[in-house]
């Protein structure tokens, strides 16, 4: 049988995937264990044409031969100069598509020649004749062109004679689109949409980068230094990724920039609560248009019946959290990442006539989370089951969330997990406990308590818990698996202390 690729050309990054016939979707890596192709061109002090991280990496010392977010200019007929010639948007994007066509070719050990690609639902028909245009420069046969999100939402399957209103919220590097997508008898369409061609994580790079210049000495780095400024905007970057699964991170940046002919150096714990204040405002941007592309739509959230995350940004929790909180029913156990070429390959595979309905992924089929104190009804409530991983989350997992100790000079907490979905913490499966019982003597109330769960894929979860200040910790392990089969499972021992 023939094989179809998924393609997805993204504004920042560019996926290639296959389906294969264990029901899994197959992505593949690109360069240095990525799955995904910084969607960068450029041409090398040698004239040779790179792409990727090499073309990324040149983009500061060589702007005028370097090209990024060259998507934004399919269908415009533009010009674009890169390395003193004058290239088509359409040239430029076959040079990202030939690269993943070489990286799949290598992997499978046979030509690629038949794909899909996706374009953004707002795409006119010059931008997607662009792309397909994109396509034959790159020696492929482009067999169908299909909207991104229609492609987000096939990766989560499709269900026969069944009605569904899917939302499917794409926060990318630099755009965000939001659509509404109609499931009727097996057949998806964008019934409305919305976005910003001007909003993604590169936003947040920079309001981080921001942050970390406003910690240090005034002056230390002006606007004009354009090479410390690119420095912590990279740096800002890793900082927003690790905040995405932990609750604080630690820089350390030796010679960020000079200052009176001393070197300046940037030290810094950057809280994801920090983070989440500074972006909280950018990001309420995404959810107005959530809100305007619903009235559009004359639909009301209550009849949406999933959300679906897609884009590198949504691991930001503060975006899970927040549509919650609106009530919506989110999911993203497919790789937010991956979601829209994994849609694409699968498009892909019907085509080819291969027997396919749903992709297969790892998820924790139950929320975790600990009994903590908390708010409810206006009242203070003990038994809250506070969730740290939640249903459906794709394994392996590791999420963190900060606590506080509720009493001055507070010396132990019982950290005690639950697994299930009910908001009252011992309404759900008990699946084990231990006492932190070392806390540094005089600890103010409201010191924070990282915990942190991971859960890895032969269903084992490791629960640390540590005292922010002092870094004393204590950790156990589940063996979730177990815990099915036997139901008088006694919890596991604590691990020990560390300190
Ligand atoms: P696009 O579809 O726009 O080409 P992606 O969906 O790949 O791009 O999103 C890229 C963006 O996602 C970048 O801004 C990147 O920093 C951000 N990103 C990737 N991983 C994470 C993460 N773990 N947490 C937060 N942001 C992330
Ligand atoms: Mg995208």
């Amino acid at each position: 049988m023939e094989k179809i690729f998924g393609i997805d050309l993204g504004t920042t990054n560019s996926e290639i995937a296959l389906f294969g016939k264990d029901g899994k979707a197959e992505v593949f890596e690109i360069e240095n264990g990525m799955k995904y192709l910084p969607s960068v061109v450029g041409v090398d002090p040698s004239a040779n044409i790179i792409t990727g991280i090499k073309a990324r990496n040149q983009l500061a010392a060589f702007p005028e031969n370097t090209v990024m977010s060259i998507k934004r200019k399919m269908g415009s007929g533009e010009e674009i100069l890169m390395g003193g010639k004058s290239w088509s948007p359409a040239a430029i994007s076959a040079e990202i598509l030939k690269s993943l066509k070489e990286a799949a070719q290598r992997q499978v050990g046979f030509p690629v020649e038949k794909v899909v690609i996706t374009v953004p639902a707002y795409f006119t028909d010059l931008q997607r004749r662009d792309t397909l245009l994109a396509g034959e420069m790159a020696g492929l046969d482009v067999v169908r062109i299909i909207n991104e999100p229609t492609a987000a939402a096939l990766a989560y399957g499709r269900k026969r004679e069944e009605h569904e209103r899917i939302l499917v919220y794409d926060l990318g590097g630099g755009t965000f689109d939001i659509s509404l997508i109609e499931l009727e008898d097996g057949i998806l369409e964008v019934a409305a949409s919305d976005g910003n061609t001007h909003l993604g994580g590169d936003d947040f790079d920079m309001i981080l980068m921001e942050g970390l210049i406003s910690s240090l000495p005034e002056g230390a780095v002006s606007t004009d230094n354009l090479r410390s400024r690119a420095r912590l905007k990279s740096v800002a970057e890793s900082i927003k990724v690790k905040l995405s699964t932990r609750t604080v991170s630690d820089v350390r940046e030796e010679f960020i920039a000079m200052q009176e002919g001393k070197p300046v150096h940037l030290e810094k714990k950057v809280t994801r609560e920090y983070y989440e204040s500074l972006i909280a405002e950018t990001l309420d941007e995404t959810f107005d248009l959530v809100d305007s592309v619903l009235k559009s739509a004359k639909t009301r959230a209550k009849d949406i019946d999933k959300v679906l995350l897609v884009g590198g940004s949504t691991y930001t929790p503060l975006v899970f959290n927040t549509l919650r909180e609106r009530d919506f029913e989110v999911h993203r156990e497919i790789d937010p990442t991956y979601c829209v070429a994994i849609g694409a390959a699968l498009q892909g595979a019907i085509i080819a006539g291969e027997d396919v309905d749903t992709i297969l992924v790892d998820v924790s089929p139950h929320s975790l989370g600990i009994r903590a104190l908390g708010m409810r009804f206006a009242d203070v409530d003990d038994d809250c089951h506070s969730i740290i991983i939640h249903r459906n989350s794709p394994i392996p997992a590791s999420m963190s969330r900060t606590f506080y100790t509720s009493v001055n000079n507070q010396r132990e907490i019982d950290i005690e997990v639950y697994q299930g979905e009910d908001p009252t913490a011992s309404k759900n499966t008990f699946i084990g406990e231990f006492m932190m019982d070392d806390l540094p003597r005089k600890l103010p109330c409201g010191s924070e308590v990282d915990v942190t769960f991971e859960y890895n894929l032969d269903g084992v979860v490791e629960v640390t818990a540590e005292e922010r200040k002092s870094g004393k910790r204590q950790q156990m392990r589940v063996d979730i698996n177990r815990l099915d089969e036997s139901l008088d499972y006694s919890p596991s021992e604590p691990v020990g202390v560390e300190s």
